[in-house]
């Protein structure tokens, strides 16, 4: 993503973009697939984790980013569909491969609306599908 683009979306968020926040969001602009702490320092060897951390946390608050924990329950970070602010109507299932352990957006999957009994508040919802990835069946030599 062009970092002119970067910028016009933070400022959309009420963020001011700093080099290290350009950083950590084209890193997961670059990346269709959700990117966990550790694998975003794999990618941002110029930052160590606890700057990457920082911003995370920042984007997180601000609605830049969404979070959703994977099958193993580690955090993974994906980019807000929503310019500026958000209407949290963007959340989808996400699918866990338990063979080569990456996790997938199934965009077209929305979420399931679960009502709750009275007195109860939601924070989030995560839905998280676990199997095998086409890629991975297709190596072990399964087809359908
Ligand atoms: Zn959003
Ligand atoms: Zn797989
Ligand atoms: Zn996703």
């Amino acid at each position: 993503m062009h970092s002119q683009d970067v910028v016009l979306r933070l400022e959309e968020k009420g963020i001011k973009p700093t080099a290290n926040r350009i950083l950590v969001y084209n890193a997961l602009a670059e990346n269709e697939r959700p990117q966990s702490l550790s694998d975003l320092e794999e990618l941002l060897v110029v930052m160590d984790k606890s700057s990457i951390f920082r911003v995370l946390a920042l984007f997180e608050e601000a609605d830049v980013v969404h979070t959703f924990t994977d099958g193993r329950g580690i955090i993974h970070y994906e980019l807000c569909g929503s310019h500026g602010a958000c209407s949290h109507d963007d959340g989808h299932v996400h699918f866990y491969c338990e063979t080569c352990r990456q996790s997938f957006c199934l965009t077209e999957e929305q979420l399931p609306a679960v009502s709750l009994p009275e007195g109860y508040t939601q924070h989030s919802l995560s839905y998280v599908v676990k199997g095998e990835c086409a890629k991975c069946r297709k190596r072990r030599g399964i087809s359908e």
